[in-house]
Parts: C-alpha cells; sequence; structure tokens
C-alpha cells in the first residue's frame, strides 16, 4: 500500500483541522494496539472512544441475526457461480424475498473482479435502484471520497450491499431480507477475495458480526470474517456522515485501521 499524505487526506475528507496525536505505533500485535492507534488518531477525547474488545471470528452468514423478526423469506442457495458475471447473473434473476416485486433492478456491486477493498453497505437506495449502481448520489460522493482519502480510486475497490434489492421508501432491511440475500454477498467475498472488509454502517455491521451492539461500540476493532480470517473493521455510513460531518475524523481513524490491515 502507498503511504498516505495526511495533509492530503484529511483535506479530502473534508477534515482541515485535525492533529494525530501519535500516528506511531507497533501495529504487530493487532488486536492489543488498535483500539488504542485509533483512540490516539481520533480528533474526539478519549472517554468518548469504546473499549478494547477481543477480536472474534465473524460466523458465516447463515442465522438471521439477534433481534430478527419471522423469516418470511427462504434464503437463496449457496452459489456455485465460478465468476462474479455468473453471480451476477445468479442476483438478477432472484425472487427469493419480496423486494423481487418493487425492485426496479437489482444492484449487485461494482469495482474489479479481485480488489485489496471491499465496501459493504446495507442496501441500493432509490438512486441506485434507478442506475443499477451501488453508491451513487451525495452519499456515493463521500465514499468517493473516503476512498480518494487513502490514495485510491473508486475504480481499485470493490464496493457492494448487503441487499442486492432496494427496500421500498428507503426502509431498514428487514431480518429476513438479510437473511435471504446472504449467500450472495458471502459468494461475492469469496470470489473478490479481499484483503480487508469494511462495514459501512450499523446495519451491515450487525449483519456481518452477528450482533445487536451500536455501531459505536463496534467500530474501533478488527474483526475476521469467515474462514479466511479476512480482517473486518466497521464504520459510519456515508449517509450518516452527510448529517453529522463532525464524525468524519472518527472514519479516518476507522480507514487507517483497515489500512493498517493490507499486508504491505
Ligand atoms: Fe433476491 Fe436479495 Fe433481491 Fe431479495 S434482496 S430478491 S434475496 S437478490
Amino acid at each position: 500500500m502507498p503511504e498516505l499524505d495526511r495533509d492530503a487526506i484529511l483535506k479530502q475528507m473534508g477534515i482541515m483541522q485535525w492533529v494525530l496525536r501519535d500516528a506511531k505505533g507497533d501495529e504487530s500485535v493487532v488486536q492489543d494496539k488498535t483500539a488504542q492507534s485509533v483512540q490516539a488518531m481520533s480528533d474526539k477525547p478519549a472517554a468518548e472512544e469504546p473499549p478494547a474488545q477481543s477480536a472474534s471470528v465473524v460466523e458465516e452468514l447463515n442465522q438471521p441475526g439477534p433481534a430478527a423478526e419471522p423469516v418470511r423469506s427462504a434464503q437463496v442457495p449457496e452459489s456455485t457461480a465460478q465468476n462474479l458475471d455468473a453471480l451476477r447473473n445468479e442476483v438478477a434473476a432472484c425472487e427469493a424475498c419480496a423486494l423481487a416485486q418493487t425492485r426496479t433492478q437489482t444492484v449487485f456491486g461494482a469495482g474489479p473482479d479481485q480488489a485489496d477493498w471491499l465496501f459493504i453497505g446495507e442496501a441500493p437506495g432509490q438512486q441506485e435502484d434507478r442506475q443499477g449502481q451501488p453508491f451513487v448520489g451525495r452519499a456515493g460522493g463521500l465514499l468517493t471520497q473516503m476512498v480518494n482519502a487513502l490514495a485510491l480510486s473508486r475504480e481499485q475497490v470493490y464496493v457492494a450491499n448487503m441487499l442486492k434489492c432496494h427496500p421500498p421508501d428507503n426502509r431498514d432491511p428487514l431480518p429476513g431480507e438479510l437473511f435471504a440475500c446472504a449467500p450472495f454477498l458471502r459468494k461475492q467475498i469469496e470470489l473478490i477475495q479481499p484483503k480487508v472488509l469494511v462495514a459501512l454502517g450499523q446495519i451491515s455491521a450487525q449483519a456481518l458480526l452477528k450482533s445487536d451492539q451500536p455501531l459505536e461500540t463496534l467500530r474501533g476493532q478488527v474483526y475476521q470474517y469467515g474462514a479466511n480470517n479476512i480482517p473486518l473493521i466497521v464504520t459510519y455510513h456515508p449517509a450518516y456522515l452527510l448529517r453529522q460531518p463532525d464524525d468524519k475524523g472518527k472514519v479516518w481513524a476507522d480507514l487507517l485501521l483497515a489500512h493498517r490491515q493490507i499486508p504491505v
């Protein structure tokens, strides 16, 4: 990974006055040091950071979440697709949950066939539903800024959602929908082989981690996803940041934490 130019990064992120108090830490012991490093890099007092917790091995997405409503949707079968194009075709034909009746089109994801970074949001919004692409509009623009701040372009990272279809009226995904759609994301991850996963927002974080903890508790730690123990980091959704720009510093700390998980 390239060295990051702090000043350029902060400008990209819209953080004009922000001081790294201690950007040098021993990163060799990831779990013990990451929460400390994130805290040091945060623009907020230390007391606002969540306490360090042990890393948890993230189980496969084969169960509905802890707050799940009765599951009304059949889970899509495990895909045997050999590549992303084949998987995209399976998604396009999917009618496993009721969102198939209201979508304009499926929104599979975007990025190179193999990417070091995989950003995972919750579900396509209205504009995404119209355009068939993830993270367009203002939230998508802010995600692009976040990616650019990492000295990367959107074309170098993969962006996807937990759900491949737009929930009507931009409502939150239902647990049954997340359950139904989970095998598609699981296969996407298997095919893309990312070196780090970034869960954007509370819904995707809770679904991936099988947790009902709030986002503020989940962020600031390194989790491991699946059999290959892919590092997983939690941060705020860009749509939230549009409403709460003061939290950009926390997002930047989370992105630095993710950046450190990628082998040089
Ligand atoms: Fe199928 Fe997922 Fe769309 Fe539901 S959200 S219809 S499971 S692709």
